[in-house]
């Protein structure tokens, strides 16, 4: 064994012990702590027995185990203990040395810890690390910001134990400045929430309207996995589609429909709403959580409330493809908004990020990795000033085929009776985004009727503003 450590590791919890064993299967040696000391311990003679791994017994024995520049990774709880431990590693490190937050952490809080450990002469680098306890082992998607002088000291260690795809490429790359890589893992989330989101809706019209038991269903998402659908949260579906209770009927049936949530999708629509940018597939799929959770007021209103009851005669297996091509669509809309809100959040905060690599880091090790995001890849590789992904000649071609069975689909549901709120506000984005003309000249009016807001004309150059008085009272 070295005498010191490649890296140090704070946080033996699930993610903690399991990237520290990726780290070690890549030949590197790893120092590990935890807040509760016992664990430590437990760890280095348990998973880790026999393995490069020094149980450090506090910060100052964890830092002093360091090879220089020392690089200190943070997996704990996101919010204060980050902050504590911040504080707590602080004194025993020197210039240059590397202080690195691999949890859930809302951007803001990194952007504000990168300023902090800067002024101490350290670098700081917060990382989005996706793919849960599995990928943390066998190799996770990772978006790590922070100081961009951090990078180079730590690219080699991140890249070895990092998903790879096909091409070997592997699913991390520096992704900018300061909370950028935070920022980046949390539409992530908020793309996942989407993802998600919009194939729930597709089983719920499979089997509330077209009558599907969940074996059918089952071979209906196996076929769309080797599709252009083909991606981690299809396949899932499918299996849990597949999976039988001990009474041998579909375990999924006897979940209860409430949905919860940690709060990476909130943040994404919030932040959506802060800097503008219409969001509305991710916020329509946080919002569908929110009224899941509702249950006692659903099932009271279900007793009185009455609407449609859900009947198709129509073509079954051309609604089934309508279906593939609905979730098809959808998925274009939610990335065209999800890179637009980190465009947008890039110009606020002084980002410079690269759209075709983080795609690169979403295409495995991740929930969200899917075939689609090569495509994504190349469409920013051929034109890195991109301004929506629906204006890519790819994509704008493969909305406007998707959207014939897209559109049947969510009338089929509305007039139905069926609830899909992220397919059809996702097609009302298409719809305004390719609209020259949209009723917010009414708006305008309105807004200058009550408030004299102002408003500027068609037929006067931009940046003119008038007020009408439109009651012609004084
Ligand atoms: P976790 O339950 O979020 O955190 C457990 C770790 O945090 C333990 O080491 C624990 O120490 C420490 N901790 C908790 N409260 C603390 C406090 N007040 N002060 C100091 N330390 C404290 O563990 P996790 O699920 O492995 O996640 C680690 C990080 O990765 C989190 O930020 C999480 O959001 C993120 N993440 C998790 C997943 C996942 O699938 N689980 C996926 C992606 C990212 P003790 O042992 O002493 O309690």
């Amino acid at each position: 064994m070295k005498k010191l450590a490649d890296i140090g590791l704070i946080g033996l919890a699930v993610m903690g012990e399991n990237l520290v064993l990726n780290m070690e299967s890549k030949g590197y040696t790893v120092a590990v702590f935890n807040r509760t000391v016992d664990k430590v311990d437990k760890f280095v003679n348990g998973r880790g027995a026999g393995k490069n791994f020094i149980g450090a017994h506090s910060i100052e024995e964890l830092c002093a185990s360091l090879e220089k520049p020392r690089k200190v990774m943070m997996l704990v709880k996101a919010g204060k203990p980050v902050d504590d431990f911040i504080e707590l590693i602080i004194p025993h490190l020197e210039k240059g040395d590397i202080i690195i937050d691999g949890g859930n952490s809302h951007f803001p809080d990194t952007i504000r810890r990168t300023k902090y450990v800067e002024s101490k002469g350290l670098l700081y680098i917060g990382t989005g690390v996706s793919g849960g306890e599995e990928g943390a082992l066998k190799g996770p998607s990772m978006m790590p910001g922070g100081s961009p002088a951090a990078w180079p000291a730590v690219k080699e260690i991140f890249q070895a134990v990092a998903a790879k795809v096909e091409d070997g490429e592997p699913c991390c790359d520096w992704v900018g400045e300061d909370g950028a890589g935070h920022f980046v893992k949390m539409v992530h989330n908020g793309i996942e929430y989407g993802d998600m989101q919009i194939i729930c809706e597709a089983y719920q019209l499979m089997k509330e309207m077209l009558g599907m038991s969940a074996d059918e269903m089952h071979e209906v998402f196996k076929a769309w996995n080797n599709d252009v659908l083909d991606s981690y949260l299809i396949e899932i579906t499918r299996d849990i589609l597949g999976f039988k209770d001990e009474d041998g009927e579909p375990l999924v049936e006897k979940i209860l429909d409430t949905a919860g949530q940690k709060g990476t999708g909130k943040w994404t629509g919030v932040s959506a709403l802060d800097l503008g940018i219409p969001l509305t597939l991710i916020g329509e799929s946080v919002f569908a959580r929110c009224l899941s959770a509702q249950k006692d007021l659903r099932v009271e209103a279900s007793k009185v409330i009455n609407g449609p009851a859900a009947q198709f005669e129509g073509d079954k297996a051309q609604m089934i493809d309508d279906l593939k091509n609905a979730l098809f669509g959808a998925k274009i809309i939610s990335y065209a908004q999800g890179y637009n809100l980190m465009m947008e959040a890039a110009k606020e905060y002084g980002w410079n990020l690269n759209y075709g690599g983080i795609a690169l880091m979403w295409r495995g090790g991740c929930i969200i990795r899917s075939v689609f995001l090569a495509d994504i890849k190349t469409a920013f590789d051929k034109n890195p000033d991109l301004a929506n992904l629906l204006l890519d000649p790819y994509f704008k071609e493969k909305v406007e085929a998707a959207q014939v069975g897209w559109r049947r689909v969510c009338a089929t549901a509305l007039s139905n009776g069926i609830p899909v709120p992220a397919l059809t506000s996702a097609l009302c984005y298409f719809d305004g985004f390719r609209s020259e003309r949209l009723p917010a000249n009414l708006l305008q009016a309105q807004r200058d009727y009550f408030g004299a807001h102002t408003y500027e004309r068609l037929d006067k150059p931009r940046g003119q503003f008038f007020h009408t008085n439109w009651t012609g009272r004084g």
